[in-house]
């Protein structure tokens, strides 16, 4: 510990990789942020390069989170830690992100996904502040689910897998077969972004107000929600991500999750028409590295 400076607040680091940008921050919070850089995704040695380099800056920093793309080995007991499994992203698959950011960085470093460390910073700063149980969903060019369940993100064998669950698909009333490769027609071969569009030939942006799109869209989140409610019983869902940041869309899903649930459930969380138990995201694009950020504020906490 520094004596010179003994009310100066921690900084931490937050990096969250995704397919196109990678976002890096330094700071301890949404109106902390000390520094911050967008770094094109590379291959994997450029882009740990890269990374490093921003924190070389940034001395300070206490401990450095990561949000990244997955699929990832997250079982710490794994000699795999941190290793990108399978992925479509050239050179990337195999990769030992976290080793590698962790010999560059040269100081502590929590990995979790992105969609996990989306969900932990709305839990911490967010539309889920106050809570210690929530999902965050986020629907766009893919659909993730991310568990806080005790105010920790949740991980077993796997991290959820939520957007490849299967949902009630009647093809008498919608035929578009799905285009998730493995799957066909599970929830976000029938309701990302790029299902949207392949279905009615206009990305979801382009689709106005009114158009049946959003009933249909609106009735496989709620069914996805439904199965999450009555498995894990959160006391908040939080929707975020392009599609589901249609202003159509909310008052739908609440709609249909209301009808779905009935009356089965008899809790106050879930009167006064879900308003306050389905709420839209509060951090928007800042919520992954904020939640990356608030994954290194947790770790060196815990150690402290
Ligand atoms: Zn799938």
């Amino acid at each position: 510990m520094s004596a010179a400076t003994p009310h100066a607040p921690v900084l931490y680091g937050g990096v969250e990789t995704g397919g196109t940008w990678c976002v890096c921050a330094v700071g301890s919070g949404p109106q902390t942020i000390a520094q911050r850089a967008q770094i094109r995704t590379q291959g994997p040695s450029e882009t740990v390069a890269a990374i490093a380099e921003f924190f070389a800056c940034a001395p300070e920093v206490a401990a450095v989170g990561v949000g990244s793309f997955g699929p990832l080995e997250l079982d710490p007991s794994s000699d795999d830690w941190g290793v990108l499994k399978r992925t479509p992203k050239p050179g990337w698959s195999g990769f030992p992100l976290a080793r590698e950011l962790k010999d560059r960085l040269e100081r502590p470093l929590v990995l979790d996904t992105d969609v996990s460390a989306a969900a932990l910073g709305e839990q911490r700063w967010g539309a889920a502040a106050g809570v210690r149980s929530a999902c965050y969903m986020t629907v766009g060019t893919g659909v993730g689910v991310g568990l806080i369940l005790g105010g920790e993100p949740w991980h077993g064998i796997v991290h959820p897998e939520v957007g490849h669950i299967r949902v009630p698909h009647d093809t008498s009333l919608d035929p578009f077969a799905g285009i998730c490769p493995y799957h066909g027609d599970c929830l976000e071969g029938l309701a990302s972004g790029p299902a949207l569009a392949a279905r009615w030939g206009r990305p979801p942006e382009e689709l106005e107000p009114e158009h049946p799109a959003w009933a249909l869209e609106a009735a496989y989140i709620a069914q996805a929600l439904e199965t999450l409610v009555l498995t894990i019983g959160p006391e908040r869902i939080v929707l975020g991500g392009g599609v589901l940041g249609q202003v159509a869309l909310l008052p739908l899903v609440r709609a249909r999750l209301g009808e779905l649930l009935g009356a089965y459930l008899d809790v106050p969380a879930l009167e006064s028409g879900l308003e306050r138990f389905v709420v839209p995201a509060a951090l928007g694009d800042d919520a992954g590295v904020l939640g990356a950020i608030a994954l290194a504020e947790r770790r060196t906490k815990a150690g402290s």
